[in-house]
């Protein structure tokens, strides 16, 4: 539903940024269908945020106006907790603020980026390079981090045997970033429907994980699993496929949990772990990355009439690869 949101007044270290593209990430479908609690409604999401910054406050000095401005999932946190002094700010022990559906510093409820305008902290924003195709651009802010921030931390690289399970937004950034990092990739889809496309992306192996010989074929193999799946797995099949001293991430964010048999982590020496998004300063080195190597998202991009049949496209995982809303079709 069109609505008219207030944005506040512009504060000495904020920017305004006109917003061009909003990616749809699944996050915003937990969201907006409460699978993670309750909603603050009336709610606008939207963490993918790319556009133009058309003003700046009086004390701002990392921006300025007609820049090309990026805003993913965290628009301020602390900057006093041990985390934030550590430059792990989306690990804020007194909880980053969201980009949408979090109490801003004044109090009022933050509202995303299916909007025509916002206004941010300074600190929290991107610069996108001007090689990134605009529209791609977008759901790097969190698709991209989300991403990047977990091959980088467990060393995805040369002689690295690197599994994405689930090729929607998330899995199909997971395979560029793997495969440009070096790392072997081994794309783990429900079925081998998009083959084509992941070893287009870069992958080197495709296995359907309906098909139980899959986890009989690859027993022993990784050294990190990146599961990007919106919905429960079952965890005993997939810890199975780690190699000593391998680690399965989870970045999808199901409303159950991930119940785990301790004998799948005896072996093998294995580990469970999870990630949130990255840190600022690790989003634009990823921006960079991504800039230098001409990796960029797969972008289906739609108007913003079109938001509530993309939602039924990505629950159903037929999305290539993400779903970006042209703002422009909201002014
Ligand atoms: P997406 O585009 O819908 O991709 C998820 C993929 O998972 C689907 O394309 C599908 O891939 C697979 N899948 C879906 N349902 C499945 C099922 N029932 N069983 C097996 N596989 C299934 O979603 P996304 O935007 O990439 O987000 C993925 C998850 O990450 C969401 O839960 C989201 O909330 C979470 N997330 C977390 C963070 C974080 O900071 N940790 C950040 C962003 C998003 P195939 O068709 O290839 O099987
Ligand atoms: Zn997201
Ligand atoms: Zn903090």
């Amino acid at each position: 539903m069109r609505t008219t949101i207030e944005r506040r007044d512009l504060g000495p270290r904020d920017v305004l940024i006109e917003i061009r593209y909003a990616g749809i990430c699944h996050s915003d479908i937990h969201t907006v269908r409460g699978d993670w609690g309750s909603v603050p409604y009336p709610l606008t999401v939207g963490h993918e945020i790319v556009g133009r910054i058309t003003e700046v406050g009086a004390d701002v000095t990392r921006h300025a106006v007609g820049d090309r401005a990026g805003v993913g999932c965290m628009v301020n946190s602390c900057r006093e907790c041990e985390n934030c002094r550590t430059g792990n700010e989306q690990y804020c022990l007194k909880g980053n603020t969201q980009t949408y559906a979090g109490v801003d510093r004044d109090g009022t409820v933050t509202q995303g980026g299916y909007s025509t305008h916002v206004v941010v902290d300074e600190d929290f924003v991107l610069r996108v390079p001007e090689s990134i195709p605009y529209e791609a651009a977008a759901p790097m802010l969190c698709a991209g981090i989300t991403t990047y921030s977990p091959l980088a931390h467990w060393n995805a690289g040369p002689g690295k045997k690197v599994a994405v399970v689930g090729l929607g937004g998330l899995g199909h950034m997971a395979v560029k970033i793997a495969a440009a990092m070096g790392a072997e990739v081994t794309v783990l889809s429900q079925t081998l429907g998009k083959k084509d496309d992941g070893l287009r992306f870069g992958a080197e192996h495709y296995y359907a994980t309906k098909d139980p010989a899959t986890f009989e074929a690859l027993k022993n193999s990784f050294d990190l699993i990146i599961n990007t799946v919106s919905a429960p797995i079952d965890m005993a099949s997939y810890l199975g496929l780690l190699r000593l001293d391998g680690t399965l991430v989870s970045v999808g964010a199901p409303p159950e949990p991930l119940p785990v048999p301790v004998f799948a982590l005896f072996g093998n020496r294995r580990s469970f772990a999870g990630s949130s998004i990255g840190s600022i300063a690790e989003t634009q080195e990823m921006l960079d990355f991504c800039a230098e190597r001409g990796i960029a998202p797969e972008v289906e991009v739609i108007g913003a009439e079109a938001v509530n049949d993309a939602y039924e496209r990505v629950l159903a995982s037929d999305v290539r690869y993400r779903f970006v809303i042209d703002i422009d079709t909201l002014r």
